[in-house]
């Protein structure tokens, strides 16, 4: 995959080289080009993690082709819960420490995000290298450091390692389920107020932005939006498209250091909920699943308070109130530029992600997540904004979100 320009540009302004981010190949048949890279590599040994759906749809075809080549492959497939999912939890962790040989040179995580997350905590306390090969375009997160994990029943992001490459292959991917692709989709769509409100913690709480990561960031989500179509029929065509986007999402990350222009409020509701589900031990959704519905809340909910503010009777009076003042004709401006939640809520059902009631997140739960969620990070967000300020509960019924009760 070519780098754009913005992203080379990007690299230019952060202490990150460019031979430091991972060689990437997104193209039809790019399983093909691995066995040779391990080799110019001087790897001999190759240990790739996968679960059963990944191991048929990929894993077991590279094994094979790595053999071929000469060299030596192992295949840890993980175990599955009772619920019959893999979590990047201790005992999938463990599982990875346990049965990689000692003669190990690198991990390959062939799978989705969570097959990742394992693997990217492993290559790094292993302190062996991990290539990335994934099976479905469903999170923007193959790319970047941070691991999810679900340590002692919580969920935490532990900074590991990126992977060193990247073999991304449209044939296989093109093939994933739908509900995988609809939640790679679902996680782009996420950008809308991942990036108002790394906007708006810019002008209250004066962290740091970058306009170049936040047009890339823009640039792969109008993409996306453009080519809806062809990423719901799983088109090759569609699928580069959205694979494109999700990899360069994930390189901003990587090159900034941080998630902001791709988490916001948004991706805190997503998180929440995902912690009441673990705590209730229920099946975990896909994060972008989650992710897609959340952005269409938090779009009401920001439009409901932009409408609603009363910028004179605001209850604290220190900074962030001064800057939220001094700043609120563009944040204003920025959230009537979103697009309307309902038109979001069709287009990610063109694409055959969720609703709320498809993904059976109670009303009850969306409510204590929007008056909740914003402690999870010590990030200002518009939800949190909205927190601050707020004299009552926030609200919520599936049918229309109200400010205050
Ligand atoms: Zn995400």
């Amino acid at each position: 995959m070519k780098l754009s320009k913005e992203i080379l540009k990007l690299t230019d302004e952060h202490p990150i080289k460019l031979n430091q981010l991972p060689e990437i190949e997104l193209k039809q048949g790019s399983l093909k080009s691995i066995p040779e890279y391990i080799k110019n590599k001087n790897f001999k040994h190759i240990v790739l993690i996968t679960d059963a759906n990944t191991e048929e749809a990929a894993g077991a075809r590279l094994k094979e082709e790595i053999i071929k080549a000469g060299l030596q492959a192992t295949i840890i497939q993980l175990i599955s819960n009772h619920h019959g999912q893999v979590n990047a939890d201790e005992t999938s962790l463990m599982q990875v420490m346990v049965e990689t040989p000692v003669d190990s040179d690198a991990l390959i995580a062939v799978g989705a995000g969570t097959i990742h997350d394992i693997t990217r905590f492993c290559s790094e306390k292993l302190s062996i290298p991990f290539i990335s090969v994934p099976t479905a375009a469903s999170v923007d997160g193959f790319t970047s450091k941070g691991a999810p994990l679900i340590l002692r029943g919580k969920k935490q992001t532990i900074q590991t390692c990126s992977p060193i490459a990247v073999f991304a292959d449209t044939e296989i991917l093109s093939k994933a389920p739908m509900a995988l692709t609809a939640a790679g989709f679902g996680d782009i769509l996420g950008k809308f107020t991942s990036l108002l409100d790394w906007r708006i913690s810019h002008l209250v709480a004066n962290e740091p932005y970058n306009a170049t990561a936040a047009q890339i960031t823009i640039n792969s989500l109008e993409k996306c939006i453009n080519y809806a179509d062809e990423i719901a029929k799983s088109s090759e065509e569609g699928i580069l498209l959205l694979m494109e986007a999700l990899i360069e999402s994930g390189l901003v990350m990587l090159i900034l250091n941080f998630s902001r222009p791709a988490s916001g409020g948004e991706h805190h509701l997503s998180h929440y909920w995902e912690m009441d589900l673990l705590k209730n031990d229920a099946p975990q959704l896909l994060h972008g699943a989650k992710v897609g519905v959340a952005t269409c809340i938090i779009i009401d909910l920001y439009k409901k308070w932009s409408e609603t503010i009363n910028l004179g009777l605001l209850s604290k009076e220190d900074t962030y109130t001064e800057n939220l003042r001094e700043h609120w004709k563009e944040i204003k401006q920025e959230i009537d530029q979103l697009p309307e939640a309902q038109w979001l809520r069709l287009t990610l059902e063109q694409v055959g992600a969720p609703s709320i009631e498809g993904l059976n997140i109670s009303e009850e739960l969306v409510k204590r997540s929007l008056n909740e969620a914003w402690k999870l990070r010590d990030r200002c967000t518009g939800l949190f904004l909205i927190n601050r300020y707020k004299e009552n509960e926030i609200s919520f019924s599936v049918h229309s979100p109200f400010l205050e009760k």
